[in-house]
């Protein structure tokens, strides 16, 4: 067995090389990853070489949505067998402070995200990663879709934020990959209408045809309006911001019903001024989220069980040695990609 990266190597480059093949240690597997989708944060770092105060400072590998298969058990190992197929998990949490000891692992200080500098990701044969933060896919699932569970586990957190339950309205800011995401999340746990936009009409095209109610672009009509009566003048019980746009946050408020919740799903990088008078009036609360947890194996049994499905999702795929073109073609294309997949290992 012969592994092999993918670094980025410098804005916009990407490169396969070889590299040492890992070997499992206490408490570790070694998988191959089999589909590797490209995220929206591989893309930044690709084009800007940075997110925030995340640096790329050497060559670096992308990557951290990832479907996988086992070839190798450590020590200590008890769950995971050679040949097991797994979503892996892409942030190492420490486990011993006091968010990881409370069940909110997300927040630990210490987490090892990978594919966010310093910590290498998935685009590479062959990988080393601790059995903890590996999830067993069961037959129900493909490759493929494993490879989208870490997405879904975003919607699924942003849904679960905003307490979406059976008969309440939903709208979401933002029809990209986590807006489908956080839409699928919303009508599986049982929303009423869903209300989706989007500037882009191929991705609210794409919306309708995955179950949204009313796919909106707010260029084209009196969003607020429509959502008003269509919800008997109240709004939406959940409002998700997934666009990350300081102007869409600023709508949030309007959409949402009294004593609803705003989530706010994508990364809003600005200050943003709001009306705070009107959310009081209102008691809506604005609920950030960071990444997710706890939801890997409950995207795991919504995709077994059928309840989620990512049949129509409908992936771009590149094979491994094209993962350059892969990422050109995603920078490119923004408006039509939905999820772009690299096979590696399937
Ligand atoms: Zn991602
Ligand atoms: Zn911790």
């Amino acid at each position: 067995m012969k592994n092999e990266q993918a670094q980025m190597t410098g804005l916009g480059t990407i490169e396969i090389s070889p590299c040492e093949m890992p070997r499992a240690g206490e408490g570790e597997v070694v998988v191959k990853p089999l589909y590797v989708g490209i995220c929206g944060s591989d893309v930044h770092f690709f084009q800007y070489g940075k997110i925030g105060k995340k640096v790329i400072d050497r060559p670096f590998v992308l990557g951290h949505e990832c479907s996988a298969a086992v070839v190798e058990t450590g020590p200590g190992v008890r769950g995971l067998h050679v040949g097991d197929r797994v979503a892996i998990e892409p942030g190492v949490p420490c486990g011993q402070c006091w968010y990881c000891r409370n069940g909110k692992y997300n927040l630990c200080p210490d987490m090892q995200f990978i594919s966010s500098p310093p910590y290498d990701g998935c685009f590479r044969r062959y990988l080393r990663y601790p059995e903890r933060m590996i999830h067993k896919l069961t037959d129900n699932i493909s490759d493929i879709g494993g490879a989208m569970i870490e997405p879904l586990a975003v919607g699924l957190h942003a849904a679960k934020t905003g307490r979406v339950a059976l008969g309440k309205n939903v709208v979401i800011l933002g029809a990209g990959p986590i807006g489908i995401m956080a839409m699928l999340a919303c009508r599986a746990m049982g929303a009423a209408k869903i209300f989706i936009t989007d500037l882009i009409d191929s991705r609210l095209r794409r919306a309708r045809g995955l179950g949204a109610d009313y796919a909106l672009n707010p260029q084209e009509c009196d969003v607020p309006g429509i959502v008003l009566e269509e919800t008997d003048g109240m709004g939406a019980q959940a409002v998700l911001e997934t666009a990350g746009n300081p102007k869409t946050v600023q709508q949030a408020g309007a959409l949402a019903a009294r004593g609803g919740h705003i989530v706010l799903v994508g990364n809003v990088t600005e200050p943003v001024e709001l009306d705070l008078m009107g959310l009081m009036v209102k008691e809506a609360d604005i609920r950030p989220i960071y990444r997710y947890r706890n939801m890997f194996p409950i995207a795991i049994k919504a995709l077994d069980s059928g309840q989620i499905s990512l049949e129509g999702v409908d992936p771009g795929i590149f094979e491994f040695e094209q993962i350059q073109e892969a990422f050109d073609y995603t920078v490119n294309h923004a408006e039509q990609v939905m999820k772009t997949l690299v096979k590696i290992g399937a």
